[in-house]
C-alpha cells in the first residue's frame, strides 16, 4: 500500500512517548506537532491544520474525552480524523472514545507496523473524503455558474423581444398605411403582403422568446379557474375555419355537451390548444383529415383530449426531440412552413404547470395524434380525487 504523508498532531502528557511516536512517524515522512495535554491540542488545531491527531486518554488539564467532545463542537475540527492511543488496561475507554467519535485506537506503547498501518489508513480515508468534498464543492460552484448563465440568457431573450416589439409594431403600422395613402400596383401588393407575413412570423417569434425567457426564469404566473373546456374547443376551432377552408381540410369535432369544466388558466389553455391545432393544420397536406376528441374519465377526473391529423407525421428518430427547444424537422416539407420550434417545448411546459400530461403517437407519411389529460375542475375544487391514475404515460 502506498505510504501517505500527513501533517500529524500527537497528544500525550508522556514525553517519552511522544517522543518514541514523533520519530516513528517522522521516519515515514509526516510532519508532527506535539502537544501535553488537551487545552494545547485544541489551541494548536485551532491555529494550524491537521490531517490527523493521535489522542492519548488520561492527560491532565484536559483529557482525552474532553478534546474529543470539544472537537465535535467545531465544525473544523470535527472532520479531522482522531486515533485513540491507550494503555492496555484502558479499552473501556477506548470504546467511549470511538462512541465520542475517534476512528481508531492503538495500545500504547504503539507497535511500529500498528502504527504505520492506521496512520495510513486513517489519512487515506480522509483525503479521500477531503476529495470528495472538493469535488463537491466544484459542482455545486459549477451549477451556481450555470443557473448564472441561463439566467443572463434568459435576461438578454426577454430584453431583444421587448425591444424588438416596438420597431416590428411600427413596420407593421407604416405598412397598414402606405395601401391607405395612395393607390398601390398589383406587384406593390404582393410584395406588401410577403413583407406583412415575414413581419407576423417575426412577431410570434418574439412572442414565443418571451414565454421561454419568462418559463425559465420561473416567472409565468397562472390564473386557475374552471374553464368551460368544450366551448373553449368549439370557439378555438371557429378560429381556425378561415385556415381549414383554404386547406380544405375536414375538421371533425367529437366533444360530449356534458364535458365537465377543467381547471385551467383560460389564456394558457387557448395558447396551448391553438398551438396543436395549429401544427395539425399546417403539417397536414391539403384535403386532411383533422380530428379533436374529447372524453371524460369520470374515476380519474380528468378529461382526455386528442387531436388527431392525417398528415406529414414524424419519424421515429425525430419523435425523441419533438418536444425541445428549437427542434423543427429536418423534412423539406415540414421546413417549407413556417414555425420557430418554440411552439411545443412552451405547450408542454404550459400543460405540466396545469397539472395536465402531453404525449402524442406518430406515423411518419400517415399522421400524428397528441393526447392532453387535463384535471377536471370539480377534482381540484374539492380536492378530494384519489390520484391513482398512472399518468406516466409514454412520449
Ligand atoms: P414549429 O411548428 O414552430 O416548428 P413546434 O414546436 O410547434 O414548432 O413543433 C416542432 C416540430 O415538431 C415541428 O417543426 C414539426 O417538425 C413537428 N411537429 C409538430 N406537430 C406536428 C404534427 N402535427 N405533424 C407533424 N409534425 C409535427
Amino acid at each position: 500500500m502506498q505510504n501517505l504523508t500527513g501533517s500529524i498532531l500527537v497528544v500525550d502528557d508522556n514525553v517519552v512517548i511522544r517522543q518514541i511516536m514523533k520519530m516513528a512517524l517522522e521516519q515515514n515522512g509526516h510532519h508532527v506537532t506535539m502537544a501535553c495535554d488537551g487545552h494545547e491540542a485544541l489551541a494548536l488545531m485551532k491555529a494550524h491544520f491537521f490531517d490527523l491527531v493521535l489522542l492519548d486518554i488520561i492527560m491532565p488539564n484536559m483529557d482525552g474525552f474532553g478534546v474529543l467532545e470539544a472537537m465535535a463542537q467545531i465544525p473544523d475540527l470535527a472532520k479531522i480524523p482522531v486515533i485513540v492511543v491507550s494503555a492496555d488496561s484502558q479499552i473501556d475507554s477506548a470504546i467511549r472514545c470511538i462512541q465520542l467519535g475517534a476512528e481508531d485506537y492503538l495500545v500504547k506503547p504503539p507497535n511500529q507496523t500498528l502504527l504505520r498501518t492506521r496512520v495510513n489508513s486513517s489519512l487515506r480515508k480522509k483525503f479521500l473524503h477531503d476529495q470528495e468534498q472538493a469535488h463537491q464543492a466544484e459542482m455545486e460552484q459549477l451549477y451556481e455558474t450555470v443557473k448564472e448563465v441561463i439566467a443572463a440568457k434568459s435576461e438578454f431573450v426577454a430584453m431583444a423581444a421587448h425591444e424588438l416589439r416596438n420597431p416590428i409594431a411600427q413596420i407593421s403600422t407604416t405598412n397598414h398605411l402606405l395601401g391607405k395613402v395612395g393607390p398601390l400596383n398589383e406587384l406593390q401588393k404582393q410584395l406588401l403582403e410577403k413583407v406583412n407575413f415575414s413581419l407576423e412570423r417575426m412577431q410570434a417569434l418574439i412572442v414565443d422568446l418571451d414565454d421561454i425567457s419568462r418559463l425559465e426564469a420561473g416567472n409565468i404566473r397562472l390564473e386557475f379557474s374552471e374553464v368551460n373546456f368544450g366551448a373553449l374547443l368549439a370557439k378555438i376551432a371557429e378560429s381556425f375555419s378561415q385556415d381549414i377552408k383554404a386547406h380544405r381540410h375536414e375538421l371533425t369535432l367529437m366533444i360530449p355537451e356534458d364535458l365537465p369544466p377543467i381547471w385551467a388558466d383560460r389564456q394558457r389553455m387557448i395558447q396551448v390548444i391553438t398551438n396543436l391545432l395549429g401544427n395539425a393544420i399546417k403539417y397536414t397536406p391539403d384535403r386532411g383529415e383533422i380530428t379533436i376528441t374529447a372524453v371524460h374519465l369520470p374515476h380519474h377526473h380528468t378529461i382526455h383530449l386528442t387531436i388527431k391529423d392525417t398528415g406529414l407525421g414524424i419519424s421515429p428518430e425525430e419523435q425523441k426531440q419533438i418536444f425541445s427547444k428549437f427542434f423543427r424537422s429536418d423534412d423539406a416539407k415540414v421546413r417549407a412552413r413556417p414555425g420557430t420550434g418554440l411552439g411545443l417545448y412552451i405547450t408542454k411546459s404550459l400543460v405540466e404547470m396545469q397539472n395536465g400530461r402531453i404525449w402524442f403517437e406518430s406515423e411518419f407519411g400517415r399522421g400524428t395524434q397528441f393526447h392532453l389529460m387535463l384535471p377536471e375542475a370539480s377534482a381540484e375544487l374539492d380536492n378530494t380525487a384519489e390520484a391513482t391514475y398512472d399518468m406516466r404515460l409514454p412520449l
